[in-house]
């Protein structure tokens, strides 16, 4: 698993502002929450599973971005 400690070179990717992270988030996905199915769609109608995410949002236009770590 990579490390990104380059954060500062995130661009959003809809209006090239400089991301910013959020840290490390728990995403469950499975079950009835509705957050995960609608980032997740066919994925959250799995059996239920606990994400760790890095999370980055723009300022400017408040995109979010999430990046899974590689693997389990
Ligand atoms: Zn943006």
């Amino acid at each position: 698993m990579k490390k990104m400690s380059d954060t500062s070179e995130l661009k959003c990717l809809r209006c090239q502002s400089g991301l910013v992270a959020l840290g490390q988030e728990s995403l469950v996905t499975g079950g009835s929450s509705a957050g995960a199915k609608f980032f997740f769609g066919q994925l959250a109608e799995m059996q239920e599973r606990n994400w760790v995410v890095s999370a980055y949002r723009c300022p400017s236009c408040h995109h979010v971005e999430l990046f899974l770590p590689e693997g389990p």
